[in-house]
């Protein structure tokens, strides 16, 4: 147990794991087969408060504790889906954080309140099929017209854009003026020039993820989601929770992950041994687990400065880069302990790799976060 936890955290901890071991782990492989997972679980989520950890009550928060909602991001790791705990927190991290930091008290009311009670599901649509890494690169426009804004372009790979209720989307109010161009709007999924289609993957597979288009999509100015131009800075900075949630996610994943390949590797026998009493199986195990205490160390270490209000880009890029890099190889150990099993749909080692595989691409790829550490250095 860290120091940064206190006894309330741990029982909420004991409370969330309760929840997860029995309402949703049991569920995550038929899930998984079913490309789909029911929405009532969002519901069932804001009934019990998990959604709102980190904001006031005021707003229908349960909180506000950054760390109470770190406990409920470790413990949804841990429902073996990394489908369903990207729908949930690609919902209260992205989405709802979105409109908590920048919407006006109106905004809060409309979508805030009923996504924090699991009644409405949201998105977050900034990459757009040519423009993922290079946020001011996008090409999604929004003209004035009066008091409204019409929007026009496409936004893909959306967690949750394919049933989500509105998206927070990012547009060039200004072409020309580089950053400073970017203005974040809220569109309902019933506007008029709106359409979501839905796209298959190779993990997250029960993960709504949408591909979307914004035709002359017309709303007023009261979507418009902080100020004209301050898109891309809103980005910025709501990228350091939202990589601080892949680090987390990805060492509790990890955990998780180690601890399926070692019950296995315990249990399945060759040579008249169970096969992780081979030296070079138990070194393998003495190496995961070592670079899964490393990484949560890291990842502890970014998440103290940024509960103490630092912004700490340097640790928090390092650690998004090792623990996804992490859980992907300890994964990968994973279906290789399992030797012929481990290839075979009816185990969950594939689910565990096909998921974490996503790690290393999605909220900023990993070569982007050497690009940031590398910054941060001078070079
Ligand atoms: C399952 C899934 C869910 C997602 N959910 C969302 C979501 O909810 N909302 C959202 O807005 N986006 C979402 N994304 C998008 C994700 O954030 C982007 O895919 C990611 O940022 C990379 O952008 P890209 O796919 O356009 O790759 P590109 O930017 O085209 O990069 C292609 C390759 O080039 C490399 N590259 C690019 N620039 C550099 C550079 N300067 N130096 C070195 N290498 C470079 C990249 O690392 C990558 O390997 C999701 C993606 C996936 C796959």
């Amino acid at each position: 147990m860290s120091d940064l936890f206190t006894p309330e955290h741990e029982q909420l901890r004991a409370s969330v794991r309760s929840f997860v071991t029995k309402e949703l782990a049991p569920h995550a492989e038929q899930w998984d087969r079913d490309e789909s997972f029911p929405r009532e679980i969002f519901e069932r989520v804001g009934e019990l408060g998990y959604f709102g950890m980190k904001y006031p009550e005021e707003i229908g928060g349960s909180g506000p504790d950054a760390l109470a909602d770190v406990v409920v991001i470790e413990e949804f790791a841990r429902i073996g889906s990394g489908g369903v705990s990207a729908a949930l927190g690609a919902h209260k991290d992205l989405a709802c954080l979105y409109i908590y930091n920048f919407g006006t008290p109106e905004q809060h009311e409309r979508w805030l309140r009923p996504s924090l009670e699991g009644k409405a599901i949201g998105a977050l649509g900034v990459t757009e099929p040519d423009a993922g890494s290079d946020v001011a690169g996008l090409r999604t426009t929004a003209r004035a017209d009066g008091n409204d804004w019409i929007i026009d372009g496409s936004k893909t790979f959306i967690t949750n854009g394919a049933w989500a209720d509105y998206v927070v989307v990012a547009a060039k109010t200004d072409p020309d003026a580089g950053h400073s161009g970017l203005t974040l709007f809220v569109v309902d999924k019933d506007t008029p020039g709106f359409e979501a289609r839905r796209i298959r993957m190779l993990g997250w597979r029960p993960s709504q993820t949408g591909e979307l288009s914004f035709s002359g999509v017309r709303v007023p100015d009261s979507h418009r989601l902080g100020e004209i131009g301050g898109g891309f800075y809103a980005i910025m900075r709501n990228f350091a929770w939202e990589r601080l949630c892949m680090a987390l996610g990805a060492v509790a994943g990890a955990t998780r992950t180690y601890e399926m390949a070692k019950n296995y590797a315990l249990e399945r026998e060759a040579f008249g041994r169970p096969v992780g009493k081979f030296q070079v199986w138990r070194h393998r195990f003495a190496d995961m687990a070592t670079r899964i205490e490393a990484a949560r160390a890291l990842t502890y270490r970014a998440l103290r400065a940024y509960v103490e209000g630092e912004d700490p880009i340097r640790e928090v890029a390092m650690a998004k880069l090792y623990t996804n890099d992490l859980a992907f190889q300890v994964a990968d150990e994973c279906v290789q302990i399992h030797g012929g099993y481990g290839y075979m749909m009816e185990f969950p080692a594939q689910r565990a790799w096909r998921d974490t595989r996503l790690g290393p691409i999605g909220g900023g790829t990993s070569e982007i976060m050497k690009e940031i550490i590398g910054k941060t250095y001078g070079l």
